[in-house]
């Protein structure tokens, strides 16, 4: 695997003074908060490659050496800081992402990446023995902001995208991934499958804010990922005539803008029905002048649920009432699905585990909850096993530069992390 100058466990220097879990998280996360943020927005801009991005991952290597980890970028330009030798097999690595989407919050990816750092240090001061190799890993490029496609890091080194097509990714401005990354410092001629450092892992934990509100509900700080919901991407194509806006009679029009939008409300409608979720947030229309009824609408629909069942179920009503609004109207309808991504379940055995870890001392059972959002988790969960520990949002809101977590539940994210990996690697 490669790891460089991996330095003993003493050379991490003296434990932090302070006794409470998470005490370096503080300092950690208030030097990493201006880096790529909008003064307008407030939200933050480290998009892959990029400026913001290399501050970041800057600020990660200097974690990395500071605490005389081994410090590493593998052949996809992921970080990892190893505490022990890499080659010794069964390692337990934690970590997130850097990177964020346009105008992103604070929390999701660097609360994992902090949050990891900030466990290891509290281990450190538990004075934890570790039988086992331990890394804090910064998977590069997770949200796709820049190249469309999420989870490039992993994906690479799970082989779940292949070299061409990693290479065919171009961005906004036509720049290509391979001339991004050489630009940064990066050498795009190695990107590729990474199976030996996989084959050197033994369990993958992510920490992540969670991007939704049944923490909130259930009133609990932490919980632990089941599984990612299925989800994906259907173009709906309704093809209408273009008129006169002011002299076509009512009555005459094939207006494509009607049956899109009742398609838009069937769609919330079979998403409250089956207790799943069903989003148009994307639309073009034809000509696109205010003064004409359009001769195309172009509506992008986003529906995720729990069961792969459940979808087909949502997807299917929503394609059949488009298809009753289109012939009402005398408007003709393609339906494309775009992206599909079929459900992950994280590993049982390890997501058990992490329930009786962190019920150990308290007795309590840590809520085991689905998300609909994609992470690096779920893409190496087919390669290794993977497991996720979710921090409450109050709000529910990511993606946004109002997302947030409440300091009290960040540390008690970092104890339980701390917790985790001192029951898997110890
Ligand atoms: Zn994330």
């Amino acid at each position: 695997m490669g790891g460089h100058g991996n330095a003993p466990v003493g050379a991490a220097g003296p434990p932090p003074a302070a006794a409470r879990p998470g005490s370096s998280f503080h300092e950690m996360w208030r030097e990493l908060l201006p880096i790529g943020r909008d003064a307008d927005s407030g939200g933050y801009r480290r998009h892959a490659w990029t400026g913001p991005d290399a501050e970041c991952r800057a600020w990660f290597e200097a974690q990395a050496v500071g605490r005389g980890l081994g410090y590493e970028v593998d052949r996809n330009g992921n970080q990892w800081a190893w505490l022990g030798d890499p080659a010794a097999g069964d390692a337990v690595v934690t970590g997130s992402h850097l990177d964020s989407v346009p105008d992103g919050g604070a929390f999701d990816g660097p609360l994992g990446v902090v949050s990891s750092f900030a466990a290891l240090d509290e281990l450190l001061r538990r004075g934890a023995r570790f039988a086992k190799p331990l890394a804090i890993v910064n998977f590069g490029d997770e949200e796709g902001a820049r190249f469309g496609l999420a989870c490039v890091g992993s994906r690479l080194t799970s082989g779940a995208l292949t070299v061409e097509d990693a290479h065919r990714l171009t961005d906004g401005d036509g720049v290509s991934l391979p001339r991004a990354m050489a630009a940064a410092g990066y050498d795009p001629e190695a990107i590729g499958p990474d199976p030996e450092r996989l084959a050197g892992i033994g369990a993958f934990v992510e920490l992540h804010v969670e991007q939704g509100r049944a923490l909130d509900l259930s009133g609990d700080r932490v919980g632990i990922a089941s599984a990612i919901w299925p989800h994906g991407r259907w173009r709906f194509d309704f093809r209408g005539e273009a008129n006169h806006a002011g002299t076509t009679r009512l009555a005459d029009r094939h207006d494509p803008m009607l049956s899109y939008a009742e398609t838009v409300l069937a769609a919330r409608r079979e998403a409250e029905l089956a207790g799943a979720v069903a989003t148009f947030g994307k639309i073009a229309v034809d000509p696109g002048g205010v003064n004409a009824i359009p001769s195309r609408v172009r509506g992008w629909l986003d529906s995720r649920a729990a069961d792969q069942e459940t979808l087909d179920t949502v997807v299917g009503g929503i394609r059949k009432a488009a298809r009753e609004y289109a012939d009402a109207h005398g408007v003709d309808l393609d339906v494309v699905r775009e992206s599909f991504t079929p459900v992950v379940e994280f590993d049982h055995a390890l997501r058990d585990e992490l329930g009786r870890i962190l019920g150990r001392d308290t007795g309590l059972t840590v809520p085991v909850l689905g998300t609909g959002a994609g992470h690096d988790a779920g893409i190496l969960s087919g390669s290794i096993p993977t497991a996720m520990l979710f921090v409450r949002n109050p709000t529910g809101v990511s993606h946004s530069p109002a997302e947030f977590a409440a300091e009290d539940d960040c540390v008690a994210g970092v104890g339980a992390l701390a917790d985790v990996l001192e029951g898997l690697a110890c």
